[in-house]
């Protein structure tokens, strides 16, 4: 069985690893690999790679740094489709979701490739007589990302290529669970002909991340995962002195007006909550509808439903691939069944579906359940599966008052056609990422990426300048030339 290597100080290494976990095709349940729990001893090698490297890329300019990325966004752009494949074999989604994954991590690549730009600093000259001052952006040295399972290739490009390309040397602890895509990311990184030490590879789970964590050397880290590890990680990295940005989980609602475009509107809610199979953190998960929405809307979500085609997402009609494995399949059917209990009215059972072919795959068909009540856990718990709960309140007022209760503030979004309620709307929800007759508003690499309340610790999110602010701290120098107005030149 192939054990994937780490790749440390522009090396592929065979972990010393003495416990290995096998990566897991979801639609098949075939072993694709195992993934090594790299020890402590790893990250250290590679922090310390890490370090060396930064002494001289620090100094590298920063227009020659992004011409690195220029070259991957090319390779990447090529190898387009490999990685997709790979995404969905061991992600489960299907190949238009792992293309478009694709296509947003090298949008993250071009964004970052404006770094010259984006890592000015300010000068004012005469702040007192012959006095100048400037504020500068230096990068912090070793930065590091850990990773979740759902986007295989995208989560990563929200911060290596700002971080390297501000100046600081980067290391990369993927999902357990989908260490593949990685692997042939980082053959396209070492084909840039990226200077030794600059990225780095490690992988495993808690062990590996408590010894980033604990890193002397490693300044700052970027996590995305669940809000429990989230909040760790952003606690216990701060009692270790490192940056710290870190996204949690998130239980996205969607409102539904009466002047909504219904047709438009089904169709962008189902693709929003069974899109990825609810595997998204920008997933919509509670569906409220106002007044007269009801009827029309439940009617033609339960419908797109139950003709949602589900398989494996290599095949080419598939329009919803698995979840990520048989844990995450129990704990989603476990979910669905304490909503009946607590009073829901299951409108669509998506349980124990049939998919011909892959009768063992971890499979969950769209699932509605109806009348769910606001305090039940089932609506108030990240589900991260294909279930929509749904929900009914007489007025606007009463939909932002249940969604601003929530403990998660990932995302919300209104479905309307009146422009005062989409701006009353985008001024109270308390979310950070906001969709107006949108269903999944994911911001474009050159917005940062939002997120409150329990979906985000932290004070500056991935992407755009709110990564250059991240990867960067600044220096302020105020300068004085004795000689200059007693010397003539
Ligand atoms: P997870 O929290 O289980 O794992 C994320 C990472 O943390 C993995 O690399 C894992 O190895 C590591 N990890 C897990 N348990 C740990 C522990 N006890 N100590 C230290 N490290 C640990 O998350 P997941 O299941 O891989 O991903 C799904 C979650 O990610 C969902 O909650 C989803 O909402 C969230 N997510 C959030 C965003 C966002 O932008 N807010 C984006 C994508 C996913």
């Amino acid at each position: 069985m192939n054990i994937l290597p780490n790749y440390i100080n522009g090396e592929w290494q065979t972990s010393t690893a003495t416990e290995h976990l096998e990566v897991i095709n979801p639609a098949t349940t075939e072993v694709l690999a195992k993934v090594p729990l790299s020890p402590a001893t790893e990250v250290d090698r590679a922090a310390e790679s890490a370090a060396i490297a930064f002494i001289s890329w620090r100094r590298t300019p920063a227009t020659q740094r992004v011409q690195y990325l220029f070259l991957l966004k090319f390779l990447l752009e090529e190898h387009l489709e490999d990685i997709a494949q790979t995404i969905t074999l061991e992600c489960g989604k299907t190949l238009a979701e792992s293309r478009g994954e694709m296509r947003r991590a090298i949008e993250n690549v071009e964004v970052a490739c404006s770094i010259p730009m984006m890592m000015q600093g300010t000068n004012s000259e005469d702040i007192a007589q012959g006095i100048d001052e400037m504020m500068i952006r230096q990068p912090l040295g070793v930065c590091a990302a850990i990773c979740p399972f759902n986007f295989p290739g995208m989560i990563a490009f929200w911060f290596l290529p700002y971080a390297i390309a501000c100046g600081n040397t980067y290391i990369v602890k993927p999902s357990e669970k989908v260490p593949l895509t990685m692997q042939k990311i980082f053959k396209l990184l070492e084909q840039t002909g990226l200077p030794k030490g600059v990225v780095n590879l490690v992988n495993g789970t808690k062990v590996t991340v408590d010894a980033i964590l604990e890193h002397p050397q490693i300044k700052a880290i970027s996590f995305v995962g669940s809000t429990p590890v989230a909040k760790y990680i952003y606690s216990w990295g701060a009692v270790n002195g490192k940056r710290i940005q870190a996204q949690g989980g998130a239980k996205n609602p969607i409102i539904v007006l009466p002047d909504a475009d219904m047709v438009t509107t089904t169709r962008i809610a189902a693709d929003s909550a069974f899109g990825c199979a609810g595997q998204r953190c920008l997933a919509a998960s509670i569906a409220i509808t106002v007044g007269e929405a009801k009827q029309e809307f439940t009617k033609a979500i339960a419908e797109s439903a139950v003709n949602r085609v589900v398989g494996n997402g290599l095949d080419d009609n598939v329009e919803m691939g698995t979840v990520i494995n048989s844990q995450s399949k129990a704990r989603i059917e476990n979910l669905i069944e304490k909503g009946v209990e607590s009073g829901a009215n299951l409108l669509v059972d998506g349980r124990n579906p049939q998919i011909s072919g892959y009768g063992q795959g971890y499979f969950i068909r769209p699932t509605i359940l109806q009348d769910v009540n606001p305090l039940s856990e089932v609506a108030n718990t990240e589900i991260f599966g294909p279930v929509l709960s749904l929900m009914h309140v007489n007025n606007l007022d009463e939909a932002i008052s249940l969604i601003n209760k929530s403990q998660f503030g990932n995302m919300a979004c209104l479905f309307t056609s009146s422009g005062a309620a989409a701006r009353k709307f985008r001024y109270e929800a308390e979310a950070g990422n906001i969709g107006i007759n949108i269903g999944v508003a994911a911001p474009m690499a050159f917005f940062p990426f939002s997120g409150w309340k329990q979906s985000f610790f932290g004070d500056l999110h991935g992407q755009a300048n709110h990564a250059v602010e991240f990867f960067t701290q600044t220096k302020v120098v105020v300068e004085r030339w004795k000689d200059e107005w007693s010397r003539k030149f």
